[in-house]
């Protein structure tokens, strides 16, 4: 009984020297040490990413920033670090430390055997450099077999895809930057001609059937597509008759859809189909081409609290990077899915609280977090614009708001929503 009281001195005076030590290693730039066996993975999830290096106990690294946890500790959190050699990638929280570790028995560095993809596009060009402005220094064709060296830091959006650029190898000599959108584990045969109905069933624009005008003023077009010229515009709940439609759909303002022309009076144009409803009360606030989303919440019911991008934490007090954007609303405000897809998962979580993932057909989810309660279920297909919850403050949260998020799979990378909806208060 005597030894209790300076066992638990010890502890204490132990556990304050951790805190110290995890509070510092979670600033951006912080040089720390890796104190386990661990694989560099190239995005923040579990679930088989992609391993970029293998890290070994002694080597030394850079934080560049740490995600946010579903479980809201940092003991469960990813942190993306950077190597000595520049590659950067996740590892877990618990690997790291201040503290150079000892080594009594030498580690063997397991070396990363290329991973090797096939192509899915029916050409790709190998680039010098890590986007579509670098220059072409090679070419590649459908299912030809690529050898992932690494990926690198950018991310793009192409033809419906996030994804990062990997510097691949192929041939017997070449090398250089790929879009890793058209790379995947399997062989692909080229696309038939016609859509995709997989994901959700839209309000079909057959020839022939009539529907109503949801935005304010609907462009009219000369050919499909956002770069058409414009001809004419007709307003809202104006009565439509469907004349064409394009055969391959797409996905813009929240609608995975065709284009279609129509005929109002005398007026014919093209439009997108996701701005037609055989309803009169779908509205939709604009006719907007180029962001993929509708905002999941309506106008005047929220104030936005927070942007995309490194900030202190409001509960923690330390630097992390916020993985979405915040809307301050009050409780139970109602909110809308960001776009026509599928529910992934509805689950609890101590850092997002009560958590609504939804997957849409280009390949991107929508995150709603900290909801009061959920409106919808795993598995429900839910249409742009469908009450899918409530917000809340659940989780690791100061007050009621929904944080957002866009990610190209659960545990995927992260975008900045403002890249993909539009929210009239920040005129972007
Ligand atoms: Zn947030």
């Amino acid at each position: 009984m005597n030894n209790l009281k300076p066992n638990l001195l010890k502890i204490l005076f132990l556990s304050t020297i951790l805190i110290i030590l995890n509070i510092n290693a979670q600033e951006p730039g912080t040089k720390l040490y890796i104190i386990k066996t661990e694989s560099l993975r190239a995005k923040p999830s579990d679930l088989g990413s992609d391993t970029v290096e293998s890290l070994i106990p002694g080597d030394e690294v850079t934080v560049v920033y740490v995600e946010e946890s579903l479980t809201g500790k940092d003991r469960d959190a990813l942190v993306r670090i950077k190597t000595a050699e520049g590659k950067e990638g996740y590892i877990p929280f618990l690997s790291l430390s201040k503290k150079k570790p000892k080594i009594t028995t030498p580690v063997i560095r397991s070396i990363i055997v290329p991973k090797k993809l096939y192509v899915t596009a029916d050409v790709l060009n190998v680039r010098s450099g890590p986007g579509t402005d670098s220059e072409i220094v090679g070419v590649v064709r459908r299912n030809d077999l690529v050898e992932i060296v690494y990926y690198s830091d950018k991310t793009e959006f192409i033809n419906g895809i996030s994804d990062r650029w990997a510097f691949v190898r192929f041939g017997t000599q070449g090398n250089g930057y790929v879009f890793g959108g058209f790379l995947s584990e399997n062989e692909s045969v080229p696309p038939e001609p016609g859509y995709d109905d997989s994901i959700v069933e839209p309000e079909t624009p057959a020839i022939g059937s009539e529907f109503y005008v949801r935005p304010a003023k609907l462009q009219l077009r000369k050919e499909p597509g956002s770069k058409g010229k414009v001809i004419d515009s007709v307003s809202q709940n104006t009565k439509v008759k469907v004349i064409e439609h394009s055969e391959k759909k797409e996905l813009i303002a929240g609608s995975f859809n065709l284009w279609v022309k129509i005929e109002a009076g005398s007026d014919k144009g093209w439009v997108f189909g996701g701005f037609l409803s055989i309803s009169s009360e779908k509205p939709l606030a604009s006719d907007r081409l180029d962001k993929v989303f509708i905002n999941p919440l309506r106008d005047g019911t929220y104030r936005r609290s927070s942007d995309y991008g490194e900030r202190v934490h409001p509960v923690l007090k330390t630097r992390r990077f916020h993985s979405g954007v915040d809307f301050a609303a009050p409780s139970g405000t109602p909110i809308y899915a960001a776009a026509d897809g599928v529910v992934d998962r509805t689950m609890k979580s101590n850092g997002y609280g009560n958590l609504t993932i939804v997957k849409h057909p280009n390949g991107l989810f929508t995150y709603y977090a900290h909801q009061v309660k959920f409106g919808t279920k795993s598995g429900a297909k839910v249409r742009a614009g469908e009450q899918i919850g409530y917000v809340g403050t659940t989780g690791m949260s100061t007050g009621n708001h929904l944080h957002l998020e866009v990610r190209d799979g659960f545990g995927g990378s992260h975008f900045n929503p403002d890249n993909y909806i539009y929210f009239p208060e920040k005129n972007n």
